[in-house]
């Protein structure tokens, strides 16, 4: 196993340092307590809905990345507007299992880390990421046309090939694949987002398939499978 980089150590030391930093929902908890103790109900009550606002938020957040989880994922995407077009992505790490093996868990989570922050950037105002589980992560970017789509997934794509992996870890190289649905609305609605999840990770199998590094989506006139790279 390949010994990891000073750099990636250092960065990881302070993120973890950062994230450990105050601790304001046992703060809140302890504050309504106090109150309580003293009959103050009204503020111990605020104090515990600051609390109880800050779990709930926690809880919608994968706790490696601090991208949104799929618990936040199974929430919005049935509320999203009918009326409106949906693309749906579903990314996944290419050959990641050979970065585990090689370099080591901890700096395959760094990976992760990273890809999620590369994958947030540049999404349209109403679009979010989701980590959908292990190595996977979705993206939802509601109200964007077909091409457009194509056009922002794409470039998620390329900014992680082209990211300088080997600052973190020297001869590293990450690509990712993509599957990308897209449903426009009509008289009768969307299709469903199960439906919709399932054609998207069909086509991530799809860019899988055509050699990794690769979009994959059906092109609106002829349904073929297109497939993107450098
Ligand atoms: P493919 O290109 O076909 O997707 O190959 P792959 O190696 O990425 O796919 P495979 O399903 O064989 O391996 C996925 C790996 O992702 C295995 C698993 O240990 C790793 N993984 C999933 N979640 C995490 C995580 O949270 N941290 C780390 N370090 N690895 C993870
Ligand atoms: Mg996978
Ligand atoms: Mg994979």
């Amino acid at each position: 196993m390949a010994e990891v980089g000073v750099a990636a150590e250092d960065e990881f030391t302070a993120s973890t340092s950062a994230a450990s930093g105050p601790d304001l929902l046992s703060l809140h908890e302890a504050i309504a307590r106090m109150f309580a103790e003293r009959g103050d109900w009204r503020r111990a009550y605020e104090h515990l809905r600051s609390a109880l606002d800050i779990a709930r938020a926690g809880s919608l957040r994968d706790p490696l990345t601090s991208s949104y989880n799929r618990r936040y994922l199974d929430q919005r995407l049935p509320g999203l507007p009918a009326g409106r077009s949906l693309a749906l992505a579903l990314i996944d790490l290419d050959r990641f299992k050979h970065v585990n093996d090689t370099y080591g868990h901890l700096l395959g989570d760094r990976v992760l880390c990273r890809v999620a922050d590369l994958l947030q950037e540049e999404l349209p105002p109403d679009g979010f990421c989701a980590r959908y589980g292990g190595e996977e992560f979705a993206l939802v970017l509601p109200g964007v046309d077909a091409s457009r789509a194509v056009r922002i997934v794409d470039a998620a794509r390329t900014r992680v090939a082209r990211h300088p992996w080997s600052e973190l870890q020297p001869g590293l190289r990450v690509t990712i694949s993509a599957g990308l649905a897209h449903a426009s609305s009509g008289p009768a609605g969307r299709v469903s987002a199960q439906r919709q999840l399932l054609r998207a990770d069909n086509l991530l199998y799809a860019a899988k398939r055509a050699g990794r590094n690769k979009v994959a989506y059906h092109d609106r006139e002829t349904t073929r499978v297109i497939t993107h790279s450098e």
